[in-house]
């Protein structure tokens, strides 16, 4: 069994954009500027957020916070997006998920312009990578991608299946995952993304286990720990645990530890190839993030 360690390979990736930042800096330009936008006070975004302002710091990138409390409105929040669509100095932004509940975060999403759309959610740039068109993807699905394709773990002819359909995770990857390699991120391993046969699962799905044991590759991104099991997961299989969940832990000095959605030590002896938790998907998400904010200024 080989353990894909994400904290390894982002250190590597962080390095590489260091590299290219400095040489674009070198030439007299600027650098890329990310600016991240957080409402209220969620303790789990409040450190995503302090880990990807840390993580630009360390590449380059001039990162802003630009926070709000969660009084803020609807309509306040859109002209905040408004101004930082016009604002030239700004390259890429995010709003950081979840947004409180009087907020509706398609109506603030759909109104980002999608060339600084670096978590890659605006319907445009989710329409353009469904149709194999250069776009941003998000950032999640491109990470594992990277991470796969680091490893050399082929996808072509291979059977994945993905457990959970949302926007952000399940629905990109599938994407990715089944696409002709190369149409939306060309700096990929065209042997290791693409080409697979996709099966995508949900809360709906009947026979879960059964289309378990058929995967070559799961990748889950439930945020139901310990959802996949040794049995339904076949010998030599390639596992990708996306779930990140607090879960109470007296014995933890925070109170908590971070559970995936697969039973880790049941099912590690029974794979190829299996992500930790944590170490494994976040820090490519994070990683991913600074590389889309790259390509967002290249584009500029
Ligand atoms: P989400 O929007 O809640 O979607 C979860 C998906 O999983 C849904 O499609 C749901 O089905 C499905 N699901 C839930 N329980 C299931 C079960 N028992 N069997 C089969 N399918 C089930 O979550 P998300 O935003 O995609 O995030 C998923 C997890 O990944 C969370 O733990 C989140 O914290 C984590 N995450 C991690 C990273 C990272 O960088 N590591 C990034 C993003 C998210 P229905 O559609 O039928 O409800």
């Amino acid at each position: 069994m080989t353990l894909l360690d994400g904290k390894q390979i982002a250190a590597e990736i962080r390095a590489e954009l260091r590299t290219q930042i400095e040489a674009i800096v070198a030439t007299g330009r600027r650098a890329p500027k990310l600016a991240i936008v957080i409402v209220g006070h969620n303790p789990a975004s409040e450190t995503y957020v302090a880990n990807k302002l840390k993580a630009c710091a360390e590449v380059g990138i001039c990162a802003e916070k630009i926070a709000f409390e969660d009084s803020i409105t609807e309509a306040q929040l859109l002209e905040e997006v408004a101004k930082l669509n016009a604002d030239n100095d700004i390259d890429g932004y995010i709003v950081q998920l979840p947004l409180p509940s009087h907020i509706n975060e398609q109506t603030i999403l759909s109104a980002i312009d999608y060339r600084k759309d670096v978590d890659g959610l605006t319907p445009e740039n989710v329409g353009r990578t469904v149709q194999g068109l250069p776009s941003i993807v998000s950032a999640t699905p491109r990470g594992i991608s990277e991470l796969l394709s680091r490893y050399h773990i082929a996808t072509e002819g291979k059977h994945v299946v993905v457990i959970g359909r949302s926007n952000i995770v399940g629905k990109p990857m599938a994407i990715l995952l089944m696409q002709r390699p190369y149409l939306t991120l060309p700096r990929l391993s065209a042997a290791a993304v693409g080409n697979a046969t996709v099966t995508i699962c949900h809360s709906k799905t009947s026979n879960l286990k059964q289309i378990c044991l058929t995967a070559d590759i799961i990748i889950v991104a439930a945020g139901s720990p310990a959802l996949v099991t040794a049995d339904m997961v076949r010998e030599g299989a390639t596992v990708i645990d996306v779930g990140i969940t607090r879960v109470e832990d007296a014995n933890s000095p925070k109170g908590y530890r971070l559970a995936g959605d697969v039973d880790f030590d049941a099912v590690a002896p029974k794979c190829a190839f299996i992500t930790p938790v944590p170490g494994g998907v976040g820090p490519m998400t994070i990683v991913s993030l600074l590389q889309n904010t790259l390509q967002a200024y290249n584009k500029q």
